[in-house]
């Protein structure tokens, strides 16, 4: 998945506003701009753990939601879990596969997007649509062969 910011390009941008840049929140932006994956704050403090990280739970979270205002990372809510995920805000327009068996997900960019779709809409309805969200349910890969 192609990102419009690095890691480096972030955090510069966060020290010109005048944020600090602790290690920890090099490190958290490090793992969401490595790993392009929607992650569960869980998944982001197991990575941080196997590469020797130091953290306490509360600074993730706060952590996160530092992240999530400042438009760095946004938040999805998949139908089929009640946790929450968080992925890089500025990756290109995607939508996710998400296998019904394993629970991975998998981005997906769509020739086309649903460009067509919004200008018919507006056509007949006279709905201006600002954006939409989409997720395909299903078996991957490593679960159907
Ligand atoms: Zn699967
Ligand atoms: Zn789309």
């Amino acid at each position: 998945m192609k990102t419009k910011e690095n890691s480096e390009e972030i955090l510069s941008s966060l020290a010109n506003e005048g944020f600090r840049i602790t290690r920890l929140r090099k490190a958290i932006i490090g793992v969401f701009t490595g790993n392009g994956l929607p992650m569960s704050a869980d998944e982001l403090m197991e990575i941080l753990r196997s590469g020797n990280t130091a953290f306490n739970k509360t600074t993730v979270y706060r952590e996160i939601s530092f992240l999530k205002e400042r438009g760095v990372i946004q938040e999805i809510q998949f139908l089929h879990e009640r946790v929450k995920r968080y992925e890089l805000a500025s990756l290109e327009h995607h939508h996710h596969l998400v296998c019904l068996r394993c629970n991975r997900v998998e981005d997906i960019v769509l020739e086309n997007d649903l460009a067509e779709q919004e200008r018919s809409i507006l056509n007949s309805k006279g709905f201006k649509v600002t954006n939409h969200m989409l997720e395909f349910h299903g078996i991957c890969r490593g679960c159907h062969s």
